[in-house]
């Protein structure tokens, strides 16, 4: 078995392969502190036909309570329910020759080529990435009023991908008369296809650079688009930490305590639009400004959006990297998409309910 990281999201370091024993761990990079990302490719596995393996990492959050996300193709996603913690176990099939596991499922960003394609969207440069990649974008509406949707300022976070898709399709959909939508869905774009954690990236991540001087082009021009449009809305797709608490659950990361009634508006439709789904917005697991780690100064995208003049409601969501069993808020792929339609409904209902002065 070979074992390598070398397709758009890897990340591991492989320190043994044993005889029925991996052991391997995330690899860090510039991160500060400790972070829980990895993804590896499998190859040359034919001989293992029957075999079982345990993959085995120096830290007990390594690995979800569905074992890990496992594909053929980097395209489809299941869990190989098959340990937690620090190591899961995986019985190799005939034929099976190479494998992709990681932490969570991956969002592939041809992905979201075949997202443009399908739906006959131009994707844009919006400007260069820190290593000279182009960096995508979308745009689509006839309105002079704005509404911008981000994801992966944290690199790993692909979850807030999955749901940033369904956002856009619905969107394109059902749009609000006299609106216009921009969608950066990566930016972090050399994180995203390097394979970093970019959470809490040194100096600072991407997140964090929503300041008088940021050092990440992409941000520049984030926050000249908010200044040079007449931008409404700011939706920004995260995934949270690794499991546990509010982390199991579809949360919002809410911004400044003068946007919380608009916030509260907005959540109440969100609880309406995702009741019928496998996840679900319940409200009860957000965090509110000042709660927590969520200091209404930090210099991230939803502070800083929340404090322009013309924006009426900027909010944070996160979608858990696992979920849980219990109630059925089980992450798939399907149910981030489904949950990703009904915040675009949301977002739609918002606009008319708000506007109409309902
Ligand atoms: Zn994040």
């Amino acid at each position: 078995m070979r074992i390598h990281s070398d397709f758009p999201g890897g990340n591991i370091v492989v320190s043994e392969i044993g005889d029925g024993v991996v052991r391997l761990e995330r690899d860090l990079r510039d991160t500060e502190g400790d972070w829980f990302y990895w993804a590896f490719c499998a190859e040359d596995t034919a001989s293992l036909a029957g075999e079982t393996v345990t993959f085995l990492f120096p830290s007990s959050c390594r690995v979800s309570r569905f074992g890990a996300a496992v594909s053929h193709d980097l395209a489809h996603w299941s869990w190989t329910e098959s340990g937690s913690g620090d190591r899961f176990t995986y019985t190799f099939s005939e034929g099976e020759d190479q494998l992709y596991f990681a932490h969570h499922m991956l969002y592939d960003p041809l992905r979201f080529d075949d997202l443009c394609r399908r739906n006959g969207l131009r994707r844009e440069v919006f400007c260069s990435s820190v290593k000279g990649r182009p960096l995508p974008a979308v745009r689509f509406g006839h309105g002079d009023k704005w509404i911008l949707l981000t994801a992966r300022h944290h690199a790993c976070e692909s979850t807030g991908s999955y749901v940033l898709e369904a956002v856009t399709e619905t969107l394109l959909e059902d749009l609000p008369e006299g609106y216009s939508v921009l969608a950066v869905p990566f930016v972090d774009y050399d994180g995203v296809l390097d394979g970093d954690q970019g959470k809490n990236r040194r100096p600072h991540d991407h997140n964090r650079d929503y300041t008088d001087a940021p050092v990440y082009e992409v941000i520049r021009e984030l926050i000249a688009f908010g200044k040079t449009h007449d931008l409404r809305y700011s939706f920004d797709f995260h995934s949270p930490w690794h499991m546990g608490e509010q982390n199991d659950y579809v949360f919002f990361s809410r911004s400044t305590e003068a946007m919380e009634p608009f916030t509260d508006r907005f959540g109440e439709i969100m609880k309406r639009e995702t009741a019928g789904n496998a996840l679900k917005y319940t409200g009860a697991w957000d965090v509110g400004p000042n709660e927590m780690w969520n200091d209404e100064t930090s210099p991230n995208s939803k502070n800083y959006f929340s404090k322009q003049p013309s924006v009426r409601l900027s909010v944070t969501m996160e979608t858990p990297y696992f979920g849980v069993e219990d109630g059925n808020g089980k992450i798939s792929q399907e149910s981030m998409g489904e949950l990703g339609r009904a915040f675009g409904r949301s977002v739609a209902a918002y606009i008319r309910e708000t506007e109409c002065g309902i």
